[in-house]
């Protein structure tokens, strides 16, 4: 199914993901003569085609990025709009008629999950499911059962290949980038394994709390929000054998590869943590339970991990807001000739966010003494290679053309799933930790025995 798209249907338009997000992306894509097709927009309010051209405007200017008119005139005049209730038969006929003629339709639905089976079994009640591709928000599921029963439910009116599930992490040009650096150079393969690498640690730290989303985030927690899908793809994607072809499946197969091999999760080796001040945010549920913070290690065991802990952190309130992949390789011996020397394992930093490269932290001889010191080998990339697309103007153009390779299986979303369950099943009290903090004590004791949390390798910052 990699026949472009003739029409592309968001559903959602009205909402906060599509004013941050999706019309600044589509606006990025017009730019680069990227978009080829009609974009239709569907959602409760009463608006005209000219309503939601304005309100497209507002959201590209809004998002900071600066205007083009004539490519925001191109822009707004493949924007039309089609108003309705997902619960209304009537919607479902007004959109058929918009697109009518059309037999690549891509739907794009970023609205509450709850209402996916029940948009596409409108789009399906009046033939519209046939020959299109759907893409759907964040999350998928809440646990490994509510996840089933929602693949189950979608996969009655749809092909697994027709279905697109967005983590918008593997769209990132730094994510892509892992395969890249480990596969198109050679002398990464040759280490990358568990002869020469004593762990991996996973980051995404956040300098800021819940804020104004308590009501979003309380329910939900950072092993939902952000460990079950995005810091799970990352490690897939630093743990994965090189793929023997480019199609989407060739891609996917290997990232599922690296989730069967990782046993389900040992809650022993988790640790949930809350910062201070939390309990008083609008939204959040009184004597809330909810992790804003969680640690954990991960096994994956085949013949390149098995031993090699991959330890992830992922939380709010945090000291610095950056996310990054640390692969620590084993200590050196000690050195003969040199004077006090303490053996530092050699690091490779992948920074994710913000300001994306990688640095390989190694020793170096001091100068004038017989000792060393750790040094970077550093790379930013946009420095290096210019700028890079955002996630989502790669996941809607590749959605629009029809290649699935970084959109989620159905076997990716159960396996991610199965590996977290343990975790959902035995919450414990979260540990408390002062904001500004990298969490609670705990997030120490759980790499006790492997090298400790590095301080992230943070982007340089001016002077001011
Ligand atoms: P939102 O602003 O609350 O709503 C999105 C759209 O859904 C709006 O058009 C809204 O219409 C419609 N909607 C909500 N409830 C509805 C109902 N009961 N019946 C009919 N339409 C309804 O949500 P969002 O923040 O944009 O998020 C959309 C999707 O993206 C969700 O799956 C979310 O998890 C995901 N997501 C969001 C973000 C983010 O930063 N916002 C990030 C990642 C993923 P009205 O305007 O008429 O209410």
């Amino acid at each position: 199914s990699n026949v472009p798209a003739d029409v592309l249907v968001i559903f959602g338009i009205s909402g906060d993901l599509a004013r941050k997000m999706t019309f600044r992306s589509l606006y990025r894509l017009e730019r680069r003569k990227l978009l080829t097709c009609p974009i239709v927009g569907v959602a409760r309010d009463g608006w005209s085609d000219d309503a939601l051209r304005d309100h497209a405007r507002a959201a590209i200017e809004a998002a900071g990025e600066p205007l083009d008119e004539s490519v925001l005139a191109r822009f707004a005049a493949r924007l039309s709009y089609v108003q309705g209730d997902y619960a209304d038969p009537e919607t479902f006929h007004r959109l058929a008629r918009a697109v009518n003629g059309m037999r690549h339709p891509v739907f794009y639905l970023e609205i509450p999950p709850s209402l996916f089976a029940r948009v596409v079994e409108g789009l399906a009640g009046v033939g519209l499911t046939k020959g299109a591709r759907v893409v759907v928000e964040k999350p998928f599921g809440h646990d490994l059962a509510s996840a089933r029963a929602l693949n189950a439910e979608l996969r009655q009116l749809l092909d697994e290949d027709q279905l697109l599930r967005i983590d918008h992490f593997l769209g990132k040009e730094p994510a892509m980038d892992i395969q890249f650096l480990r596969f198109a150079n050679s002398v990464f393969e040759p280490v990358w394994n568990r002869d020469h690498i004593s762990c991996v640690q996973i980051t995404m730290a956040e300098d800021f709390g819940v804020e104004d989303r308590g009501h979003f985030y309380d329910p939900v927690g950072a092993l939902r929000d952000v460990v079950q899908n995005h810091l799970l793809q990352l490690l897939a994607l630093v743990a994965s054998e090189p793929p023997s072809a480019a199609d989407a499946d060739a891609l996917r197969d290997r990232r599922v590869d690296v989730f069967r091999a990782i046993p389900d999760a040992d809650p022993a080796h988790y640790v949930r943590g809350q910062y201070e001040g939390y309990l008083q945010v609008p939204g959040v549920r009184p004597r809330s339970r909810t992790e804003t913070f969680v640690g954990l290690r991960l096994e994956v065991e085949n013949w390149r991990w098995s031993g090699v802990p991959f330890f992830i952190r992922a939380g709010k309130s945090l000291p610095e807001r950056v996310t990054e992949i640390r692969i620590v390789f084993k200590r050196p011996p000690r050195l003969a000739f040199a004077e006090r020397f303490v053996p530092e394992p050699d690091q490779w930093i992948l920074r994710i966010d913000p300001s994306p490269g990688v640095n390989f932290r190694i020793q170096a001889k001091q100068p004038g003494k017989q000792d060393t010191q750790l040094v970077d080998l550093d790379l930013l990339f946009e420095a290096a290679l210019g700028e890079a697309p955002e996630p989502y103007e790669r996941l809607l153009s590749d959605a629009m053309q029809g290649n699935a390779s970084l959109f989620t299986r159905e076997d990716s979303v159960e396996e991610t799933w199965r590996i977290v369950q343990p975790l959902l099943e035995a919450p414990s009290d979260p540990e408390r930790y002062r904001q500004g903090t990298w969490g609670p004590a705990g997030a120490s004791k759980l790499v006790a025995g492997y090298p400790r949390w590095h301080e992230p390798w943070l982007p340089a910052r001016s002077p001011d």
